[in-house]
């Protein structure tokens, strides 16, 4: 590359990768900040999701985790508290709709161990069943008993509570007996055998109704925060049957209710369950409700919910303070890297970064060609000034030398006279044609000139360019040659001023630089190809490199390989190009193994 171009290249190829660079930094951002963004908003759509269903578990009654519970408190219509008595409503998790990933509504009691109000004891099953109330149990369903056995096997009950020291017994046979159970025994409490139950549960109905007489039912007052008063007497009757067919009852008063929070536990065979959780302390008497949730169905669902936003989202667990992390669950959303590439087109962002990469391309490509021409101008500027003060000296020296010998009176001799004035006229030509060229090309650079196309007799303008060149030919030591072939009219329609100036470029050209050749033939020629008259000027001298050929045609360009001493400043092939498009033909040069051929296709029809 030249060396006047290698400082801007590099200043130009710096600023472009710091353009680049902020660019593809400032994209990156955008695009981590539009990912956090979608982030967030999935993350707020899969909360919004469970909230809800949290809320509605959270605010479900203690009562209803019981497959009867008694309508307390009851009131007359004066207002007055009525005991109802043996009267009891079935739970409504017995028939309520549930989402699918809702797996089991569960009790967890201190001493009586896991039960599930979806998982009545059989005698109560077949009563509720074929009670004539009609009641629903469309969630009491054996997978629901499976589920429940499965945990009180894999959840030993000690470890939820501070377990009093009196129980041990009982839990551990139980433990040991509950893979034998059955669902309903399961239920009941998993006591050895219902007779033993029934002992403990009459104990305890016993000491607790020494101090709890009033059955006042299950509320949970706004005013009292988390504090309700959940009075379960034992219902005697069911209590003194002994055979625990209608589930269990509680005594206590004053309960106070924590939040339902949700909560991974591992059981003993390693699985994990994702639990919603509340501890119902009551004194005496500690339960822990909650609903087991089936977490790989959940998982589910709750990212096809956000699959548009993030395609390759995952849901894991997390019990830490990471930013990803669900309000609603101990759950994190693996969202993945932010990705580095801008399609999908699919937001406004994205569309913007689009059009800043393609503006920032086209002002850098721009940048770069207008860089280019101006230091294109600026050499070719410099190549001119160079090329025509040389063109102006040489000849000037030369008019000067011979003009002094001559009105010195020193050449005496008339046929040397005759040789210096003839090389004076040369001079005075080659200084003419430069003078011309230089002009012409700055009147075409400034505007188009009138093409002024009138009937051209062929042969006379033909010999007239014979008559032209002939001498200047002559003097270079070459001949030309004029031919028509056949075909061509007599009369063609043209501008002969301006076709003789681009032929007479063309032979200038081949007498200047085929002076070497062992064939000093030029030729002018005219024929017909087609439509086209091809006019064509040939020499046989060292013709153009392939290299030089589309420079050729450039402005103040010469070949690589012209001795600067053959003189010219690279305007004849320039200004015989633009005149031939003037005329509407064009000119080529063609390819042929020795020397140069250029040829001017004219179009036979009037100039545009
Ligand atoms: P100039 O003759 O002033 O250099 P031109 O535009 O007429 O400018 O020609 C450009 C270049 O093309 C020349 O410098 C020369 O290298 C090459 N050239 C043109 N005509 C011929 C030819 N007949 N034979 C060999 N080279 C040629």
């Amino acid at each position: 590359m030249n060396r006047s171009r290698v400082l801007p290249g590099i200043a130009f190829a710096a600023v472009a990768v710091l353009l680049i660079a902020g660019l593809a930094w400032a994209t990156r951002v955008a695009l981590q900040l539009e990912h956090a963004d979608t982030v967030r908003l999935a993350l707020w759509r899969l909360d919004s999701r469970i909230f809800p269903i949290l809320a509605r578990e959270d605010s479900r009654p203690v009562s209803h985790y019981e497959p009867l519970y008694p309508p307390t408190p009851a009131l007359t219509r004066t207002g007055t508290s009525i005991n109802l008595g043996n009267v009891l409503l079935p739970s409504p998790l017995l028939s309520v709709d549930l989402p699918d990933w809702v797996s089991l509504h569960f009790v967890i009691d201190a001493k009586l161990g896991w039960r599930s109000p979806q998982v009545p004891n059989e005698t109560l099953a077949k009563r509720l069943r074929d009670s004539s109330a009609g009641i629903a149990m469309t969630n009491a369903t054996p997978e629901r008993a499976a589920r429940l056995q499965h945990l009180a096997l894999q959840f030993p009950v000690r470890k939820w509570f501070d377990v009093d020291e009196t129980i041990p017994q009982v839990e551990a046979s139980a433990q040991q007996n509950v893979a034998n159970d059955s669902p309903t025994q399961v239920s009941q409490g998993r006591f050895p055998n219902s007779q033993q139950a029934g002992q403990w549960l009459e104990n305890e109905a016993r000491v607790r109704s020494q101090t709890q007489t009033a059955i006042r039912g299950d509320n949970r007052s706004p005013d009292r925060g988390n504090t309700a008063v959940i009075n379960y007497a034992p219902l005697p009757d069911l209590v003194a049957a002994k055979d625990m067919s209608l589930g269990q009852s509680y005594v206590c008063s004053k309960a106070t209710i924590d939040d339902l929070k949700p909560v991974w536990r591992n059981s003993a065979d390693g699985t994990e369950h994702l639990l919603l959780l509340r501890r119902v302390d009551g004194g005496e008497l500690v339960l822990m409700q909650g609903v087991l949730l089936d977490w790989p169905r959940l998982r589910e669902v709750l990212t096809d919910g956000v699959r548009d936003l993030l395609p390759d989202a995952q849901l894991v667990r997390d019990e830490g303070q990471h930013p990803d992390r669900m309000s609603a669950l101990p759950v994190r959303l693996d969202a993945g890297d932010a990705p580095m590439t801008l399609f999908p087109l699919n937001t406004p962002l994205r569309w913007g970064l689009t059009f800043a990469w393609s503006a920032s391309a086209i002002a850098l490509v721009l940048a770069a060609l207008g860089g280019w021409s101006l230091l294109d101008l600026s050499e070719r500027r410099f190549r001119f000034v160079s090329a025509v003060t040389h063109e102006l000296r040489t000849p000037l020296t030369t008019l000067r030398l011979y003009l002094d010998m001559l009105t010195s009176g020193l050449v005496r001799d008339e046929a040397k006279k005759t040789e210096y004035l003839n090389t004076l006229h040369g001079e005075a030509d080659r200084l003419h044609r430069l003078i011309a060229n230089v002009l012409e090309f700055a009147r075409l650079e400034r505007q188009m000139p009138v093409v002024n196309s009138q009937p051209v007799v062929v042969r006379d303008f033909m010999e007239s360019m014979k008559k032209e060149w002939g001498t200047t030919c002559h003097a270079a030591g070459k001949s030309l040659d004029v031919s028509i072939e056949d075909g061509v009219p007599d009369i063609i329609e043209t501008d002969s001023e301006i076709l003789r100036q681009l032929l007479g470029n063309l032979i200038d050209n081949s007498c200047k630089y085929s002076r070497e050749a062992e064939d000093p033939t030029v030729r002018l020629s005219v024929g017909r190809t087609g439509d086209d008259f091809v006019f064509a000027v040939e020499d046989r001298g060292p013709g153009i490199a392939t290299r030089d050929i589309r420079a050729v045609f450039r402005p103040f360009r010469r070949g690589t390989n012209t001795p600067a001493a053959s003189g010219g400043v690279g305007l004849g092939l320039t200004l015989a190009n633009r005149w031939s498009k003037l005329l509407g033909g064009d000119l080529r040069l063609k390819d042929v193994t020795t020397g140069a051929r250029f040829e001017f296709a004219l179009p036979n029809a009037p100039c545009p």
